[in-house]
């Protein structure tokens, strides 16, 4: 069974992934870079010879595991010699899983509730000080931060989601685009024009907002090239193995661009031509209903309803919230199911708090 077969879930336990990256055979190069505050391994591959060195690491953020089974997709793939050609010029490190603690339990945050990319200058917590350490060690020509984004983000204003967003950090507080920035620039440049051809539209470009403590804009700061993925939606994929797969195909395209220096056939202007990512979508709109809101009731209302991510028996459940209700929500949404046709009561309770047990069936993922 393949990789891409074994890890379908949202959650990956630590165990698993960590039973898979010593089974692997070739990649004999596998490394504790550090503990984590709980004394889990933190494990690194390190795998070709070639010059330019490339650091990954992935699921800084507990709950982020797409990117990471995107990892194990090339890990696999590197294992197989018909590969070979994509470790020519390159010596990678790869952490597939930088927070083991936060994994564990599926949360953003690690095991004393510190989120590890406000931890870049302080280095408080064992996880940041095992990636600072990795990265003055190795000294990477190129840096990859690998994340999910939540499923609320559209690509620009053309009505669809953004599957992958990615981000050239900025290193200073003006925004500067530095020699070191304009590489990743052009290197995101290039990764967004192979993906075009599969994911038409539905690639962003994440937020710039300086800050120093974030790991992605440290590295900036110190000019090396570092690229941010935002691994995201699409469409019924909230398992994100879809979008995994598409996370793999960036990473190899951005491997061949740095290998043979292709990104200089490309511009700053094609980066910036890529739509910011604009907080767009709810998960579910369901119409018709009949909402009781402190006592008065709202006829013929649209009811917003997101999705919680909830940790059950080592498996993420997906929990329908209701966010908002309007009679014209002009967001846009995942989904949209008319009330009148569900055998279900149309008189819902507003109730922030509560999970939306009465709509649980309707969601598929
Ligand atoms: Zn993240």
């Amino acid at each position: 069974m393949s990789i891409k077969e074994k890890f379908t879930d949202r959650y990956l336990d630590p165990y698993k992934l960590n039973l898979f990256l010593k089974g692997l055979r070739n990649l004999n190069d596998l490394l504790i870079i550090g503990n984590s505050e709980e004394n889990r391994p933190i494990y690194g591959i390190k795998i070709g010879n070639g010059p330019i060195k490339v650091l990954l690491w992935s699921q800084m953020h507990g709950n982020e595991t797409s990117t990471t089974k995107a990892l194990c997709q090339l890990l696999e793939l590197l294992e197989n010699p018909a590969h070979e050609g994509l470790m020519t010029n390159l010596t990678f490190k790869i952490i597939p899983q930088l927070n083991p603690d936060g994994a564990v339990k599926y949360t953003r945050y690690n095991a004393n509730n510190i989120d590890l990319n406000r931890d870049a200058v302080n280095l408080t917590q064992s996880e940041s000080k095992a990636l600072s350490k990795i990265f003055k060690e190795f000294k990477p020509d190129f840096c990859f931060n690998l994340h999910d984004q939540r499923t609320l983000y559209a690509a620009g204003k053309m009505g669809l989601p953004a599957t992958i967003s990615f981000l050239a950090p900025s290193g200073d507080p003006e925004g500067s685009i530095s020699s070191s920035r304009e590489v990743s620039m052009k290197i995101i440049a290039a990764i967004n024009k192979s993906l075009q051809i599969d994911l038409p539209g539905q690639i962003g470009r994440y937020d710039d907002s300086f800050n120093i403590n974030c790991v992605g804009d440290k590295f900036s700061s110190l000019a090396i090239p570092t690229i941010l993925f935002e691994a995201g939606h699409f469409p019924n994929d909230y398992n994100r193995n879809v979008t995994a797969n598409y996370v793999l195909k960036a990473l190899i395209d951005a491997i061949k661009i740095i290998s043979n220096k292709d990104y200089n056939n490309y511009t700053i202007d094609q980066y910036l031509n890529i739509p910011e990512n604009s907080k767009d979508y709810s998960d579910l709109l369901i119409t018709g209903v009949s909402i009781v809101d402190q006592g008065k009731v709202y006829q013929n209302q649209e009811l917003v309803v997101n999705y919680k991510e909830v940790l059950s028996n080592s498996k993420v459940e997906f929990i329908p919230y209701m966010i908002d209700y309007s009679n014209s929500w002009t967001g846009l949404t995942h989904k949209t199911i008319e009330i009148e046709s569900m055998e279900i009561n149309n008189k819902i309770v507003f109730d922030k708090q509560k999970p939306l047990s009465q709509i649980q069936s309707l969601i598929n993922y």
